[in-house]
């Protein structure tokens, strides 16, 4: 049998409503807050990853899905949405009436990263961009959705942690600093970290690995470095979630994986997935925009890990799950033609009806009813049929009523509507 590819997963019904029911959460919040959805493919040219997200990262370096097309062109699955919302915020000059721009994306990525729990090589994320707007108050606006939508979801134990990485003035002098720091201390960083250290000591801050974390303990704080532009926008940052009452821990170590980060950057995250620990990350990017050949335009944004949040939530799925309203159970030939029709009429009115069309014998009909969770049953066989009635009986009270055949879609959807009012 042939079995699905390691890292990737089926999310099952049972499983999806679930997850349906954080998308339509998510989207109510976001298009509440003026944020439109784009849809963008799913592969685009390797190049705009490697551009965007940075040679010297783990996802360009060792996780890309990259592969040549027959024309030997290199093209990647996409490994976040950023870069392709960048790429079609240019491409559609979407800033050429005004630059300031509120988009969204829902959608699986993909990253060839060691499969674990928590971390899989098709994953899922909604990812919210803020175009054109330097303000910091855009940063705090993405920060405040954040533990908004963890609250709606029933998600406790969430920490929203941010940082700033300064901008192309402060950061050299940072870097020189951390440099110089890590120097000494060279031997005892990882493989990566070590050669990453020329060209973006940063990443060192936040690599997971024991002996660099023990070895960047003293390690200067960016926020000592920042220029007074920055640091009065970090500040308006906090300003603003104390304001809106969100709490926040500011955690100078907070660099983040990708490479085209400026200023804001922040994570949620959470104690209850374990070593998996952030469910959302994001951050100011003003660079990235005219780096992939538009004008200089300012943006920030994030990415909510959906397979997460879905692990999280405090929501029920039982409690979306959908069970018919009715179920049929008809017995021989001429009356599952009628409970066909009727099935049929019934759906396309709203109430979900389902039947047996394996003529089964009415013990396995009622049994397969009840396991299916149906508010009602309607029973049909030879002797209601003689008698020109179905009975309706409700599963919940098991009370029964003799239906007239003519008035049995009216007589159910009366029922249904009456029960699904109280
Ligand atoms: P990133 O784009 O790496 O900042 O990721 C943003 C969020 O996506 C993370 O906080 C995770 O919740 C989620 N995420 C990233 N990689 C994976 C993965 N391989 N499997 C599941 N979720 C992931």
């Amino acid at each position: 049998m042939i079995q699905l590819i390691r890292g990737f997963k089926d999310i099952l019904p049972g499983e999806v409503e679930l997850w349906q029911e954080i998308e339509r959460i998510a989207r109510n919040l976001l298009e509440d807050f003026g944020y439109k959805e784009i849809r963008i493919p799913i592969m685009e040219k390797t190049e705009l990853f490697a551009r965007s997200i940075g040679e010297d990262t783990d996802i360009v370096e060792k996780e890309m899905y990259t592969f040549p097309d027959r024309k030997g062109d290199l093209i990647t699955l996409r490994p976040e949405a950023t870069a392709s919302i960048v790429r079609s915020y240019i491409q559609h000059k979407m800033y050429a009436a005004d630059p300031a721009r509120k988009l969204y994306v829902i959608g699986p990525m993909f990253r060839r990263e060691r499969p674990q729990k928590g971390r899989y090589r098709q994953f899922y994320q909604i990812d919210a961009e803020i175009f054109g707007v330097a303000s910091a108050h855009a940063d705090a606006e993405l920060i405040y959705l954040l533990t908004v939508l963890s609250e709606r979801l029933g998600v406790t134990d969430v920490a929203a942690h941010i940082n700033s990485l300064g901008c192309p003035e402060c950061r050299p002098d940072f870097k020189a600093a951390l440099l110089g720091f890590m120097e000494d201390r060279l031997e005892t960083l990882c493989a990566d970290c070590k050669r990453r250290s020329g060209r973006n000591p940063l990443r060192a801050l936040d690599c997971k690995v024991d002996t660099c974390r023990a070895a960047m303990t003293d390690a200067p704080s960016i926020l000592d470095h920042l220029c007074p532009d920055c640091r009065d926008h970090f500040d308006t940052v906090q300003r603003a979630l104390t304001e809106l009452g969100v709490d926040f821990v500011v955690d100078s170590r907070l660099v983040r994986g990708l490479d085209y980060y400026s200023r804001t950057t922040f994570e949620v995250l959470t104690g209850s997935l374990g070593a998996q620990s952030a469910v959302a990350g994001g951050g100011r990017y003003d660079a990235l925009v005219e780096m992939l050949g538009g004008p200089s335009i300012p943006a920030t944004g994030f990415a909510i890990g959906f397979d997460r949040l879905a692990e999280i939530a405090g929501l029920k799925p039982e409690e979306f799950r959908k069970t018919p309203d009715v179920y049929i159970a008809a017995l021989g030939p001429e009356c599952q033609a009628r409970a066909f029709q009727w099935s049929c009429a019934l759906g396309v009115q709203g109430i979900t009806a389902d039947m047996d069309m394996e003529d089964r014998s009415l013990k396995s009909q009622m049994k397969r009813a009840d396991r299916m969770g149906a508010d009602y049953v309607l029973i049909f066989g030879e002797n209601e049929l003689k008698d020109g009635v179905a009975v309706l009986r409700n599963m919940d009270t098991r009370e029964q009523k003799s239906i007239p055949l003519d008035k049995v879609v009216q007589e159910i959807k009366t029922a249904v509507q009456s029960t699904q009012s109280c």
